[in-house]
């Protein structure tokens, strides 16, 4: 079933006469529980016409790097056979995404379908689209279990305001997602890139190569193994482990979400099957968490800077700038893992060599970060940059919730103390309490 609410026209009007409907792919690169696949393919039916999708593929994406375009490639590889196996030809064209999609579209498009990432970019994108097209177009959410604007219509303040919200709507979102055979069919839609070689061909693209590749392989297929594996073995203690860096008890699941390669719905569905306290927590951390990130990328336009952080935390952070630090150390040395505690450096080199820090981890390593830097503006920089550039699930918008969560964000202030002033502190000793954390520091020693 497709709600109602997921669909939006941005161009209304009766479909044009065109040869076929366009699905223009940005935030959903998968076959499994897509609602804008699924939308266009009922719209192609309608219509009598093929349904042909186009993806642009930009080497200068802000922030990305070799890491990032090799997993996103391995996407692209599986989107491509998947989509060829329900007679969905799938052109990958190098360029600005909407500019290709323009270009796409002008090749005949009836109708153009798109499917709906929240990060600012891509609401960019998508509005020089709208202004360009002079055919209907329509996107459809099929990143949020539920659709973001149903959630809530305001800028939520943390998870406590926003759950209740979730969780009286939520059963209502989590329904299978039917597929239709798509009716008419052609073979005359240009492929453009050869995406069989993700490793091969990202070699070849004008990206930064400073990063190598991490050890998670990307795309649909890798994906639903993951899903499969997590749900069987690691699900039923996921509420017991998943802050527990040295048994890895969590779904892994971030970057194939991250990318699109992966639906949350997928995810819930099976989880929901299963039940107990593990699925009750997954459920929590992949809709509440989630749709709160989503929330914040809508309707705070500053959600990836320092200005866009709750008032009350920004002024009890600069009452505290002038504070003595222990000890401060340079982009280069915190790159380099070279800070004097060797929790933090493990969970470091961890994201740099894996492309994945342990959750648990995440807040510790930004909340060191605050203390080791001049003042909370330089902080957020700090974090921004190593994050976006290390993690695989990295420039998401669980990203700026987690980095605006170490300086106050979806948070409360607590007592005052040196540096932090009223936002939350953290030390090793909450780690130790938690896990062994010296052996999580042999281990990424
Ligand atoms: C400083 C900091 C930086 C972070 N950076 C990122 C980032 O770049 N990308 C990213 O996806 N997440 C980020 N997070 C959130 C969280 O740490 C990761 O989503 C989680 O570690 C991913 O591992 P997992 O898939 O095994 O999570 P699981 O525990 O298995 O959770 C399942 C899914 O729920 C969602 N989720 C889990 N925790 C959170 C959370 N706190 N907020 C929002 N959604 C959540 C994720 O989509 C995750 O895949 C950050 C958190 C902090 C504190």
């Amino acid at each position: 079933m497709i709600h109602d609410s997921r669909i939006q026209p941005l161009r209304s009007g009766p479909p044009a006469k065109g040869k076929f409907v366009l699905l223009w792919v940005q935030a959903s690169a998968r076959t499994r529980d897509n609602h804008a696949l699924e939308y266009a393919v009922r719209q192609a039916n309608e219509l009598g016409l093929p349904l042909v999708a186009v993806f642009g593929l930009t080497p200068d994406y802000p922030e990305a790097n070799a890491r990032h375009f090799q997993y996103l490639l391995e996407g692209l590889r599986d989107l491509r056979a998947n989509l060829t196996a329900r007679g969905i030809p799938l052109s990958i064209r190098l360029g600005k995404p909407p500019e290709i999609a323009l270009e796409a579209a002008r090749e005949g498009a009836a109708l153009v379908v798109t499917d709906v990432g929240y990060l600012n970019i891509q609401r960019a994108w998508r509005d020089w689209l709208k202004a360009q097209l002079e055919v209907p177009f329509v996107q459809v959410e099929s990143e949020a279990v539920i659709p973001i604007h149903t959630v809530s219509g305001k800028l939520e303040y943390a998870a406590r305001t926003i759950r209740p919200k979730v969780h009286r709507l939520w059963q209502d979102y989590l329904v299978p997602l039917e597929e239709h055979e798509l009716r008419a069919q052609t073979g005359d839609w240009e492929a453009g890139l050869d995406v069989g070689d993700p490793v091969g061909l990202v070699k070849t693209l004008p990206v930064d190569h400073g990063v190598s590749p991490g050890t998670e392989t990307g795309g649909e297929d890798a994906a639903l193994e993951r899903v499969e594996e997590f749900i069987s073995i690691d699900l039923a203690r996921y509420d017991t482990r998943r802050n527990d860096p040295n048994v890895e008890g969590s779904s892994r699941l971030s970057a194939y979400l991250h990318y699109g390669h992966l639906s949350p719905l997928t995810v819930a569905l099976v989880a929901r099957e299963h039940g107990g306290p593990g699925a009750d927590a997954l459920i929590e951390e992949l809709i509440v968490r989630r749709e709160l990130s989503f929330n914040l990328c809508t309707f705070n336009p500053l959600y990836d800077q320092y200005d866009g952080l709750p008032g009350w935390a920004r002024k009890t952070l600069e009452e505290h700038a002038g504070d003595r630090r222990e000890s401060l150390y340079t982009r280069q040395e915190f790159d380099a893992a070279q800070t004097h505690d060797a929790y933090w450096n493990a969970a470091q080199r961890q994201m740099v060599q894996t492309g994945r820090m342990h959750n648990y981890m995440r807040m510790y390593w930004g909340k060191k970060i605050v203390e080791w830097t001049p003042d909370p503006r330089a902080a957020y920089a700090e974090m921004l940059w190593l994050n976006n550039r290390y993690e695989q699930d990295g420039r998401d918008p669980n990203s700026y919730a987690g980095l605006g969560w170490v300086l106050g964000l979806h948070d409360r202030p607590w007592a005052r103390r040196p540096v932090f002033g009223m936002v939350r502190y953290m030390n090793a000793g909450g780690l130790k309490r938690k896990f062994d954390a010296d052996a999580y520091a042999a281990r990424w020693a």
